[in-house]
């Protein structure tokens, strides 16, 4: 039978039933047709008994008489019995007084016969007769049995085995009839009330979807509500729906972890992650339809300080405007993702030209300044923007974004609310600016570094009055490297800390040598960054070096730029407060450039305010111009601050400076940055002129 039939369980169990009563049906009819026989044989033993008990008279006669004639004719009907195949009375002395004998008949059964009964049957009967004697010397009789001779039969048993066998056939076959139509009965039951309803819960379970197994309900076939079948399709619907309800829990929370890795919290945009997955999906687009497609990396220009000077909220309102502005206006975007702080990667598939990039950038560089509303503040921004194009910029997502990302701050370092697109030169430009930021670290032990002073005059005794130290950097192969090129870099990887603390310990150095040089009420003016000033360290550095050289504090003046301050304003007050208390100066370097207001000069305690260059520049240039100048003196004053005129180059804005009560100008018209020894000299020449004697210029050339 094959493998598929013994699959089902009806089959399966119809062939059990069928070979079980079968065996049971074979059982009883053996054991039936075993009791038969033994019947059988005990009929024929009797038979064979009433037979001769029947001759017996007549054979006792034939026997006593040894009358041959009665003999024979008992023996014939011995014969009348047609089992009887051999008969014979034979006495001591006719031992074949009557023999009669007939073959065997040719019976279809007789190997069957012979196995139950044997080949033939033999009885026997004694032929006696009860003789009365009397002994001679008494009277009374005896009885003694008189023997005369036997009467023999042989019985052929298959006359008896012809019926036992056509019993035992019927038997055999009812039993196994039986058997069978017991087995297709139980079948048929066990199909009818389990099999079947089974079946019909299988295919209702093969129309269950696994995603969602309780939206369809099982139903227990009719009849079944109740039974084992129905409690059991009750508890698989319940447990459907506990699946159905875990499966939906995980699914809401792997929604929940996709977007966390996926996303941005803040602005719900693809993160980094997706991004990078995003700009691998276009290389893949774009090698197969032979395309080109640009990686923009959107910086905003200053943006810490919006965070400062407003709030945190305020910052991330900002950012999430910008974001709807960005997804609500630039469609040709496919990918916007902010992948940092302020930092925003967008994806521009299938351009077809770099121009088509940067007309993109242009309107995002637009829609940027736009002003943003914030609660009641309206904030504008601007931004960089860094643009690499695949394939000529970067094999991989990792490259692309770097080098959008290097030349974004290229964009920054030129002013900001620009975009710069990559090219090869300029990464060159990168990388050497980044081994010259690795460089930065040794140069202070190699004493790559010196220090220049330019003098600061003061304007109403044209003497002077004080310098500014400017750092210069002699780099062994590159030459002089100019502060405004790796200030910055210092800044960026922290060795401004180190060097900052060389150049106060150099400035001081100086100072004292000018106070011993006869000129003690000289000042020296040390520019300190940002980095340094939200350094706890500085005020141990300025009082560790004011000690050494026992210099009055009062002869140190910092110079802080105003987006040093701005940077963390509040930080900055609690610093500058400190400074003060120690008793040096404080100037605000470049006043005019930054965000610095009037209302931020009034909360910090600034002693002098720098102008910067730029308005000297155009000081003369148009009366409104000379305004501004003069405006920002009196500002200073009415405040009590000395104002410092810088990259003063004229006469002219000497003279201008001088009416307009300036008290102090630097700059190239007077002396360009020169060593501590030649501040000396100049000292010295200053103070054999007479006063306001305007011996200038100076200028001595600077090393
Ligand atoms: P700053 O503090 O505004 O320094 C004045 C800069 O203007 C100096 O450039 C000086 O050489 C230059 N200058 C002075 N007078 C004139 C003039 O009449 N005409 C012109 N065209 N330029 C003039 P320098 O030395 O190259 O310094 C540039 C900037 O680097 C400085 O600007 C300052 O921000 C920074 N820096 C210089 N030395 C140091 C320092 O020791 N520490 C820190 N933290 N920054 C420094
Ligand atoms: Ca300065
Ligand atoms: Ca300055």
């Amino acid at each position: 039978m094959s493998y598929q039939f013994f699959n089902s369980l009806s089959n399966r169990l119809f062939f059990v039933v069928l070979v079980t009563s079968l065996i049971l049906g074979l059982m009883i009819s053996s054991i039936q047709i075993f009791l038969d026989v033994r019947s059988a044989q005990v009929n024929i033993e009797k038979q064979a008994h009433n037979l001769l008990a029947m001759m017996k008279e007549p054979a006792t006669q034939s026997a006593y008489n040894l009358d041959r004639p009665m003999a024979e004719q008992v023996v014939e009907g011995l014969f009348q019995n047609e089992a009887v195949f051999y008969a014979a009375i034979k006495t001591e002395t006719e031992p074949s007084l009557a023999v009669g004998k007939k073959p065997l008949s040719d019976f279809k059964y007789r190997e069957l016969s012979n196995l139950l009964f044997g080949q033939s049957l033999y009885f026997s009967l004694p032929l006696e007769g009860t003789i009365k004697t009397r002994l001679s010397d008494r009277s009374e009789y005896f009885t003694a049995t008189a023997h005369y001779g036997v009467l023999e039969i042989n019985l052929d048993p298959s006359y008896a085995t012809l019926a036992l066998a056509e019993r035992s056939f019927r038997i055999i076959f009812s039993g196994l009839l039986q058997s069978t139509t017991f087995g297709v009965v139980l079948y048929l039951i066990f199909h009818g009330m389990i099999t079947r309803p089974m079946a019909k819960v299988t295919t209702s379970l093969e129309s269950i979807d696994p995603l969602q197994p309780s939206r369809i309900q099982l139903e227990a076939p009719r009849g079944h509500e109740s039974d084992e079948i129905g409690t059991w399709i009750k508890n698989i619907n319940g447990l459907f729906l506990t699946i159905e309800n875990h499966n939906n829990q995980r699914r809401v929370a792997e929604a929940h972890v996709e977007r966390l890795s996926n996303y941005d919290m803040l602005t719900e945009l693809p993160n980094r992650m997706l991004l990078n997955k995003r700009i691998e999906q276009s290389i893949l687009e774009a090698d197969h339809q032979n395309a080109i497609f640009a990686v923009l990396w959107c910086a905003l220009d200053d943006f810490n300080s919006v965070n400062l000077l407003h709030s945190y909220n305020a910052g991330d309102r900002l950012l999430l405007s910008l974001s709807e502005r960005l997804q609500n206006e630039m469609q040709s975007i496919q990918t916007i993702s902010r992948i940092g702080g302020d930092i925003f990667a967008l994806v521009l598939p299938n351009i077809s030209t770099h121009l088509e990039a940067a007309k993109t950038a242009q309107r995002v560089l637009e829609l940027i300044r736009r002003p943003f509303q914030i609660e009641d503040m309206q904030l504008a921004i601007t931004a960089s923007i860094g643009i690499s194009v695949y394939p000529h910029d970067g094999a991989t997502s990792d490259e692309l974004l770097k080098h959008a990302e290097n030349v974004m701050q290229l964009a920054k370092a030129q002013g900001g609310n620009r975009y710069q697109f990559f090219v090869e030169s300029v990464d060159q430009k990168i990388k050497d600016t980044k081994r010259l930021e690795k460089s930065l670290t040794a140069a202070l032990n190699e004493e790559q570094f010196s220090l220049l002073f330019q003098p600061q005059i003061n304007l109403s005794t044209m003497k002077i009055s004080g310098a500014e130290a400017l750092v210069r950097w002699h780099h062994p192969e590159k030459g002089l490297v100019p502060p405004s090129e790796f200030i910055p870099l210092a800044e960026n990887n922290q060795t401004i800390i180190a060097i900052g603390k060389w150049i106060i310990d150099e400035s001081c150095r100086a100072l004292s040598l000018w106070h011993n040089a006869g000129f003690p009420h000289l000042t020296v003016s040390i520019n300190v960054s940002a980095i340094q000033l939200h350094q706890s360290n500085l005020i141990r550095v300025l009082k560790d070096a004011i000690k050494k050289y026992q210099l009055d504090p009062s002869t140190l003046i910092l110079e802080i730029t105003e987006t040093a301050v701005m940077s963390n304003l509040d930080a900055a007050i609690r610093m500058l407060k400190h400074i003060k208390q120690i008793g040096i100066q404080i100037a605000i370097d470049d006043f005019g450039t930054g965000y610095a207001s009037l209302n931020h000069l009034k909360r910090l305690p600034f002693d002098k305010v720098k102008v910067d260059k730029s308005f000297i520049d155009d000081m003369l240039e148009g009366p409104e111009n000379a305004t501004i100048v003069g405006a920002i003196i009196k500002l200073g004053h009415n405040l009590n601050m000395q104002v410092i005129a810088e990259g003063t180059e004229t006469l002219d804005q000497i003279e201008f400076l001088q009416k307009a009560h300036c008290d102090f100008a630097q700059g190239y018209y007077y002396s360009r940055p020169v060593n501590s020894n030649e501040v000396i000299t100049l000292l010295r020449k200053d103070s054999d002129s007479a006063p306001n004697s305007n011996l200038f210029p100076l200028n001595p050339p600077e090393h």
